[in-house]
């Protein structure tokens, strides 16, 4: 073959390996964005599995005996994202066809994948809390570590390292950490558009819910002021009897109780110019953390509140209060079975006021968080599910964000970040 050809025929392989590597990528777009369900995530593994066998079929073949595959990059990927479980079974299938393709440097290539099998996952629960361009970059280290320690232990294969072997090196990493870039950049922008969708959607919510809830308390709420008003003017009426006044005392109790009603589905809507202040949420913090006491302690938990937050906001006091109450609550409650402490912690950041509430509660799955904030999703006897509506919805109407972190059996961290 003339140089020509050889050129034409490496830049061929390549753009073969890397469709291969973007197959299990597309497929998940295509098919799984909706939803990361467990069974998805054995069946992004497997695609991963099925397109490291296929960059190994179809090696880049240069001079010197270098072959530049591609395999470690589903692997190293996986390995970041799902840690040792995820990646054991792609262990198994990349030395698995090893052996099957047999020739010399089996027991190499077995101890080589084992390092790298043993140390990329330890990486994996600090690679999942990065931000999407950190996990690009520590996703391209781990490329070149990876590499490196391949070139290095390639080295001793050589007498001497001419200056073909650096060439050729240096070809292997370039189209390596090229390739790794862009499936790392296309997986992080899925990762980013399913989270602006499923927001998208939880905003959506409860924009139906906000126009609702204050057009039907507002209809309500007056003919219950009319009704309480002239209830009242007969109560203290001559001419009536007593048992007859004990009927109108109930029903103004009961009316009461239906205004209270009311005036909390009044909270869903947008906020109420009476009850707006300037404040930096310490009142609203320590008028929570007093009135669930009591509940905590009924629990067996124990509440511990740092306060450190100068910053201030204009909000909704009621509002903040009840979502307050509603995230005690429920920390409170995840924890009702062993006991425990929640922790709240307000404090500055750059731009933003950090609420940080922590419980070590009986936690979520990762399906579970997905409904959180879905009018009536409840998993407790007599729940209401409208506690974490009421959170999103005050959190959006400070323009906030909520992050939820959780571990079945471990606890659950909800972070807000409301900017100023
Ligand atoms: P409710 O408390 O009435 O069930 P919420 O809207 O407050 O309704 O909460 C909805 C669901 O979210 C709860 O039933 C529970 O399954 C889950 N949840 C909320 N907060 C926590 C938490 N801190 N720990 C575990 N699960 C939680
Ligand atoms: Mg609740």
């Amino acid at each position: 073959m003339n140089v020509m050809g050889r050129k034409f025929r490496l830049i061929e392989t390549i753009l073969l390996n890397f469709i291969f590597l973007l197959f299990p990528v597309l497929t998940t777009v295509i098919f799984f964005e909706n939803k990361v369900t467990n069974f998805n995530k054995y069946l992004i593994m497997l695609l991963s599995a099925v397109s490291l066998v296929l960059c190994m079929a179809f090696p880049i073949k240069l001079e010197l005996g270098f072959i530049i595959d591609l395999r470690f990059i589903p692997f190293i990927i996986v390995a970041l994202f799902g840690g040792y479980k995820m990646v054991f079974p792609l262990y198994i299938v990349l030395n698995s066809y090893r052996f099957f393709i047999g020739g010399e440097g089996i027991y190499h290539s077995l101890i080589f994948s084992t390092v790298i099998f043993i140390l990329i996952p330890l990486l994996s629960s600090k690679f999942i809390q990065q931000k999407a361009n950190t996990r690009i970059l520590y996703a391209i280290g781990a490329s070149i570590f990876t590499m490196t320690l391949y070139f290095f232990l390639l080295s001793f294969n050589y007498q001497t390292l001419t200056s073909e072997f650096w060439t050729l090196t240096f070809l292997t990493l370039a189209i390596n950490i090229i390739v790794f870039f862009i499936i790392m950049s296309l997986i992080e922008k899925i990762i980013a558009n399913m989270k602006t969708r499923e927001m998208y959607l939880r905003s959506e919510r409860l924009k139906d819910i906000s126009d609702l809830s204050a057009s039907i308390a507002h209809e309500i709420r007056n003919p219950l002021t009319v009704t309480s008003g002239f209830l009242q003017l007969l109560n203290d009426s001559k001419t009536i009897s007593s048992s007859e006044k004990i009927y109108i005392e109930f029903s103004l109790k009961e009316l009461k109780r239906a205004e209270k009603i009311v005036s909390d589905f009044l909270a869903f809507s947008k906020p109420q110019s009476e009850t707006m202040v300037y404040s930096n949420f310490k009142k609203e913090v320590e008028y929570v953390e007093n009135i669930m006491r009591p509940y905590a302690k009924m629990n067996q938990v124990d509440i511990q509140v740092s306060f450190t937050n100068s910053l201030k906001k204009r909000y909704d006091e009621n509002q903040v209060q009840q979502c307050l109450i509603n995230l005690f609550k429920n920390g409170i409650e995840a924890m009702k079975e062993k006991g425990g402490t929640l922790y709240v912690d307000v404090s500055e950041q750059k731009n933003a006021i950090s609420i940080k509430i922590k419980d070590n509660g009986i936690g979520m799955t990762s399906e579970e968080m997905t409904q959180l904030g879905k009018p009536y999703y409840s998993t407790k006897k007599g729940g209401t599910g409208l506690g974490m509506l009421m959170v999103y919805s005050t959190i959006r109407n400070v323009k906030g964000e909520v992050n939820v972190e959780s571990t079945v059996g471990k606890g659950t961290t909800f972070l807000i970040s409301i900017p100023v």
